[in-house]
């Protein structure tokens, strides 16, 4: 019996991690679910699979030393996987306190504990984020610089970092996965793609930052969670992956093709364009571009995306729009 510690399960990608896990692995694995339970942390997203007796829910801070400690020691995980972090750059600008404290010593801690503890994996889940913008062209692979420009994507950086010394200091086996921009079901309602929809659905218009022309590379979350769980039980220790499925699209775009979705579920009602967007000042240091190279993980892995992304866009909105479509 494999137990796999998940750090942050009760957000949006670690909760679809959990449900991918536990319906892909045969019943040889247990999950330890440890999450603080921050405004971001929902457990309605595990509602279905909270009775079974594979998955266990732990609310704990990770930055709490004493207390992960009595964890590991009770539990004795074989695989960590880390999702826990404070994760809107908005917020990292306003004040980026939380961000140091969960994104960057929480982690110190988890790999403090996994290397007192005899583990098979650690994974930490960073971002593109951590590369900066990408210009002209770029697509950064796992060997370039990191260059964050927000508070968020420094945070995740200096955790990478830390990483990345316990395994080659110490040893530890360890893995990063940097991925791209996720969306489905189940996301926070302050993220881009939730926001846009709620604000139609109130017969709002959708703020938008700056010109609206900042480029995206959009990953379906299921596929990401097919990419991490590869990750954790294949990948070669040291070793960062990245994880894109090639789906770069202007958020402009992105807007205008999440209007023409619902208003087709709504036969047209939801009125003119040009009523239905409202540009705003753009977001401090707001980064034009990421792009990232995945071709490693698809190589070594044998991974690659699944979901379509017209598919996987419009049964998001469906879900959040429930009501709308029926
Ligand atoms: P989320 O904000 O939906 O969830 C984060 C979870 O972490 C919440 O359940 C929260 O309660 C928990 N948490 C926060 N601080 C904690 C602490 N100190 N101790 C214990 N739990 C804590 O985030 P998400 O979108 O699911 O992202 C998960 C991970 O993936 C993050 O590390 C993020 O940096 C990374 N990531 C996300 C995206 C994306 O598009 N969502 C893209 C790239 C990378």
């Amino acid at each position: 019996m494999n137990t796999i510690m998940v750090t942050g399960g009760a957000g949006f990608i670690g909760s679809h991690f959990i449900k991918s896990i536990l319906s892909s692995v045969d019943d040889s694995i247990k999950i330890v679910n440890v999450d603080k339970l921050t405004y971001a942390g929902n457990l309605n997203n595990l509602s279905d699979i909270d009775d079974r007796i594979d998955y266990i829910f732990l609310r704990q801070d990770i930055c709490d030393y004493n207390e992960m400690k009595k964890i590991f020691g009770s539990f004795r995980p074989d695989y960590i996987i880390n999702f826990a972090a404070e994760t809107h750059v908005d917020r990292s600008i306003a004040d980026s306190n939380e961000f140091i404290r969960s994104n960057v010593m929480g982690v110190q801690i988890l790999l403090q504990c996994a290397l007192d503890s005899s583990i098979k994996k650690f994974v930490q889940v960073s971002t593109d984020e951590v590369y900066g913008p990408a210009y002209d062209g770029e697509s950064f692979t796992e060997k370039a610089p990191l260059s964050p420009r927000n508070p968020y994507g420094a945070s995740k950086a200096a955790a990478d970092l830390l990483v990345l010394s316990f395994y080659s200091t110490y040893g530890l086996p360890v893995n990063i996965s940097r991925c791209t921009n996720n969306y489905g079901m189940g996301q926070h309602g302050e993220k881009f793609i939730p926001k846009a929809i709620a604000h139609l659905l109130k017969g709002k218009a959708i703020p938008i930052y700056g010109d609206g022309r900042q480029i995206r590379d959009w990953l379906y979350v299921e596929d990401h969670c097919r990419a991490l769980g590869s990750i954790l039980f294949k990948g070669m220790p040291g070793e960062i992956y990245n994880i894109s499925a090639y789906n770069p699209v202007e958020n402009i775009e992105l807007i205008k093709l999440i209007i023409k979705y619902m208003n087709d579920m709504q036969e047209g009602s939801l009125g003119q364009l040009k009523h239905l967007i409202a540009f705003v000042e753009d977001r401090k240091g707001h980064d034009r571009r990421y792009s990232i190279n995945s071709e490693k993980i698809r190589t070594d892995l044998g991974w690659e995306p699944l979901m379509p992304f017209e598919k996987g866009l419009y049964d998001t909105i469906r879900w959040y729009g429930k009501d709308l479509a029926k």
